[in-house]
């Protein structure tokens, strides 16, 4: 079942659409019979474009309660209902005979306005998302030759141009430009999405800047950054949260790619860490930094531990695929930081012996606490001293996982594949979904 909050959204477009529509049937006399279902339809279509500009202005306070790959996927779930509305509005106005709204300045109007809509919708699931790409190679090709992300980006901000061309639309009606309240409902709603994207953008400018002071390597792939705020304010952040970082000054190209923050959120602590792998276009580029490149930050985003679970004496179980070990490590060192005496278990899968890292760091916290413990398992390589094989059912009976089930908050990250089959793991063990915490990597 689509959990309450899911529903923000949609409901949120609905209440425009209705408003709107409520506003519109005030004057119903003057509604041409023939325009009845276009307009209602292309009513729809605007209150689901300025819902889909809201979702994303990416507002924390929302953001905290619906987790951005969700409220991300709802945004591309809406967009095609979006792109289905105006298809059935264009649809039903071209069928009409002699119709003098599409002869009239509307039809270009809204045509441009379709154009914007169109190319916006479609950059954002073909392109931005993984919606299509996931399931389609040839997709996939075009997205990571041809349609690179950053000019995609440029396409999908005309969302906001998008909003303006449909209100101009509107207005060349007769029969709304003569219907004061909803051209005033409709022109109130412009504004003030108009306006959250102004204030969005205008925010962003604004942004602390962080100086890159360590740099890292890892492992051949891997690399840690130590960013330290230029005027010493360190953001207030929780463990297992993340930081949407642009670098400005430095020789990577200048986009905003989410991380999570490995540190922990420590009293007295002038500056955060975040764990990077080499997985693709910009990020293979991380080592060209220099010490001294300046960033800005934005966040903190995320909910993956939320502050009762922070402070309960519950155990922890931690399942960390590969990078998915970031945030985890940043709520292991906190809870360490704080002297916690409940359980912490960690399980993390790597690949390879090469993949190896934070290892001193794992033995020096079991060594100081007793009630932590970690286990190491290689999915593609023997390791001397660890395990071999990917973490199963049968893996987490035999260190005694199963003990926990009923008591344990777990927290799991790694790839889609490994988290899928890990919640499988816990459900299947009645585990209570509340008590399942997953940060995924990707939107
Ligand atoms: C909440 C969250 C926390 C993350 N924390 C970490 C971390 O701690 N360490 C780490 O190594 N990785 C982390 N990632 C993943 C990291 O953000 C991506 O690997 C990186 O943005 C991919 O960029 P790329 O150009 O190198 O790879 P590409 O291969 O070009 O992109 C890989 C995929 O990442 C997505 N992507 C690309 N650029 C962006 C962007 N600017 N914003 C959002 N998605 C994008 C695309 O959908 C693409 O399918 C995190 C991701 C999320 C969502």
């Amino acid at each position: 079942m689509m959990k309450k909050r899911n529903w923000l959204f949609p409901l949120a477009a609905l209440l425009i659409y209705v408003t709107l529509m409520a506003a519109l049937l005030l004057k119903r006399e003057t509604l041409p019979s023939d325009q009845q279902l276009p307009v209602a339809l292309g009513l729809f279509a605007f209150s689901l474009t300025l819902t889909e500009v809201f979702i994303a202005l990416r507002l924390k306070k929302i953001e905290r309660k619906v987790g951005l790959p969700r409220m991300y996927s709802i945004h591309g779930f809406m967009a095609i209902i979006l792109m289905l509305a105006v298809i059935a509005h264009v649809g039903n106005e071209l069928t009409i005979p002699n119709n003098f709204t599409v002869k009239s300045a509307a039809g270009p109007t809204g045509f441009m306005a379709m154009a914007l809509l169109m190319s916006v919708t479609l950059t954002g699931m073909l392109f931005l998302s993984n919606m299509f790409t996931r399931k389609s190679r040839t997709l996939k090709h075009l997205k990571n030759t041809v349609f690179k992300r950053e000019p995609g980006l440029w396409i999908h901000r005309l969302s906001v141009l998008a909003v303006l061309a449909i209100y101009i639309h509107m207005m060349t009606i007769e029969f709304v430009r003569s219907n004061f309240v909803l051209s005033l409902l409709a022109g109130l709603y412009v504004v003030l999405t108009v306006g959250g994207y102004i204030c969005s953008k205008v925010t962003k400018m604004f942004l602390p800047r962080y100086v890159l002071r360590h740099y890292i390597q890892y492992t051949p792939g891997v690399v840690e950054l130590e960013l330290e705020p230029q005027n010493n304010k360190l953001m207030v952040y929780q463990p297992g949260q993340y930081v949407f970082i642009r670098f400005i000054e430095s020789d990577l190209p200048k986009e905003s790619h989410p991380f999570s923050i490995s540190s922990a959120p420590v009293t007295g602590s002038t500056s955060l860490k975040v764990i990077i792998k080499n997985s693709g276009d910009y990020t293979s580029l991380i080592n060209r930094l220099k010490i001294g490149n300046v960033a800005l930050l934005e966040g903190p985003y995320g909910s993956f531990m939320d502050g009762i679970t922070a402070v309960a004496t519950t155990p922890l179980v931690m399942l960390a695929g590969g990078i998915g070990i970031t945030p985890i490590l940043s709520i292991l060192r906190s809870q360490i930081e704080k002297h916690t005496v409940r359980r912490i278990v960690l399980i993390w899968g790597l690949a390879f012996q090469s993949d190896q890292m934070l290892f001193d760091e794992l033995s020096e916290i079991k060594h100081k606490n007793p009630e932590f413990s970690y286990y190491i398992t290689f999915s593609k390589e023997h390791v001397d001293s660890y395990d071999f094989g990917q973490i199963t059912q049968s893996y987490l009976q035999r260190i005694g996982i199963n003990e926990l089930y009923s008591t344990a908050d777990f927290f799991i990250c790694g790839p889609a594949p490994m988290m899928d089959s890990m919640e499988g793991i816990l459900r299947n063990n009645h585990v209570v979904p509340d008590k399942i915490h997953i940060e995924k990597f990707s939107f």
